[in-house]
């Protein structure tokens, strides 16, 4: 088989290794615009449970990577003055240019062609002529993906906070997450380690701070020199290092089909997640995982298989991305609303950062942080001690539920309201059941309103009850 990939990014150079790996024989050709060692970016994280895919895929590389792991189990989050602790998560990190020399030395000794400094810039271009399959592993700008979007029907949902990913000397020993007010407006910081004496440092604010922050018109020198000041205290002597860190909008990219004839896209080409469930990388090397197994699939039934093989590939990969997605959305979401919780005593606001993906439950919490857990439930409880966390009230907007329980009735389904039941028995004073509040906001709106035209206080909840399902089991180490 002869495989031409745009892009040599982890996507790309893993889906070369795994194809040569299954056949030495098949040509599989990278062409990568920068030079080997040119990178952005600092760390990239991983956490442990997804490390099981790449050791069974290529032990060699495995190896390599974990060799290169800086590996810390705790979450330390910042807030109001103070810090909270919490254990038991399960992450490894490294530097993303290490990443990309393990696996181009990998895929080089496999017999992977790659040239270097070579933009491949039209589909026309001759390079590609003659390919069984053209994968377009070309990152989140995809030209490729512009290209095709007639058959691709991508979507690019570009959000509205502001984040600058930088480094540090800082050698953290958590996932750190720095909520820092300023003249500004809050800023949140996201903090992990990737060696010894290196850590990722990614700013993220609220446009109106970023503004006034004077950010509009700095460049690099002058971003670093005015986040070293508002962070002079927590760095103490560290210092910000730079490295094309330019202010930038995350954009969540969807596709509707990741393949069109022998043309197929992989990682952040086809999907993005947000930096904040730190898991863009691992999905694009998963992709790979499937693609060459896919295209494994496909031989012997010479070009007439491919389409099929490709059409496999998104058949299998795209629920787990969608769910990956889902939770990204939540936690981004959660980011961009955080001033909203900043009056939470801070055990609470550190159990709603943790539980933000809508991936970790309080049973989960309990097995991976039982202290936290606990710590929380009587704020929860209004102070009673032995009731179980579905069973406390909650407030939202101007009605008070008795528990936490959700279940969807046929007959509200039926009627197209989406989700229906009680949240615990109504009837006290002031009590209401979700039911009735769905409900309410159908009669609110002008005609007939979407069951996710949900005020604020329910955003969670919509996410769960109208967002994609998750399609896998929960993960350890998903933050
Ligand atoms: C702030 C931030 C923090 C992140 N942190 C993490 C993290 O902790 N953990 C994690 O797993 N992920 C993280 N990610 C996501 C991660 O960086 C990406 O998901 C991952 O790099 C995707 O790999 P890829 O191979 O699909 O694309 P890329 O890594 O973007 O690689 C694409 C390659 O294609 C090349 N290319 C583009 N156009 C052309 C062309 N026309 N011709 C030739 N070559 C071309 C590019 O130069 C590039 O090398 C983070 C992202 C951001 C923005």
């Amino acid at each position: 088989m002869n495989v031409v990939c745009i892009g040599g990014g982890p996507a790309g150079l893993y889906l070369g290794i795994l194809l040569k790996l299954q056949d030495s024989r098949h040509r599989v050709v990278v062409y990568e615009r920068n030079r080997p060692s040119d990178t952005f970016g600092f760390g990239v994280v991983f956490s442990h449970a997804t490390l099981g895919n790449l050791a069974a895929a290529d032990p060699e590389s495995y190896a390599e990577i974990t060799r290169h792991f800086a590996r810390w189990d705790d979450i330390e989050i910042h807030v109001r003055g103070q810090v909270l602790r919490s254990t038991g998560h399960g992450f490894c990190g490294l530097e993303r240019k290490q990443l990309l020399l393990i696996l181009q030395e990998r895929a080089r000794a496999l017999g992977v062609e790659l040239h270097f400094e070579h933009t491949v810039s039209s589909l026309d271009d001759e390079v590609l002529r003659g390919a069984d399959v053209i994968v377009a592993g070309d990152g989140v700008a995809s030209w490729v993906r512009d290209a095709q979007a007639g058959e691709l029907g991508p979507s690019v949902d570009i959000r509205p906070n502001k984040f600058v990913w930088l480094g540090t000397t800082v050698p953290y020993r958590a996932f750190t997450f720095l909520f820092k007010e300023s003249p500004f407006g809050l800023f949140r910081i996201h903090a992990y380690p990737y060696s010894a004496e290196r850590s990722t440092f990614i700013a993220e604010c609220r446009h109106d701070t970023w503004l006034r922050a004077g950010f509009d018109t700095a460049d690099e020198d002058r971003t670093v020199a005015v986040l070293e000041q508002l962070f002079a205290q927590e760095l103490g002597e560290h210092r910000l290092i730079k490295n094309r860190s330019i202010w930038r909008n995350f954009p969540t990219v969807r596709c509707q089909r990741w393949h069109a004839g022998n043309l197929v896209i992989v990682g952040d080409a086809a999907h993005t997640a947000h930096f904040s469930i730190g898991s863009g990388t691992k999905l694009a090397m998963e992709d790979s995982i499937e693609l060459a197994a896919a295209l494994l699939s496909a031989e012997g039934g010479g070009a007439a298989a491919i389409p099929a093989a490709l059409a496999a590939y998104q058949a299998r990969r795209m629920p787990e991305v969608e769910s990956l997605q889902a939770a990204a959305q939540a936690s981004l979401e959660w980011f961009e609303g955080t001033e909203r919780y900043m009056h939470l005593p801070p055990a609470q606001f550190a159990y709603n950062l943790m539980t933000r993906s809508l991936r970790v439950s309080h049973a989960s919490m309990h097995k991976r942080d039982p202290d936290l857990a606990r710590a929380v439930e009587p704020l929860l409880s209004g102070g009673q001690a032995g009731v179980a966390p579905r069973k406390t009230a909650v407030a939202l907007g101007e009605h008070r539920l008795l528990g936490r329980a959700i279940a969807a009735g046929p007959a509200d389904q039926a009627a197209g309201v989406g989700i229906g039941g009680v949240a615990g028995a109504a009837g006290a004073a002031g009590a209401a059941p979700l039911a009735c509040w769905w409900r309410w906001g159908k009669r609110q709106g002008a005609g007939q309103p979407s069951p996710c035209s949900t005020p604020p206080g329910l955003a969670m909840i919509r996410r769960r009850c109208c967002g994609p399902p998750p399609s896998s089991p929960r993960r350890r180490g998903a933050t």
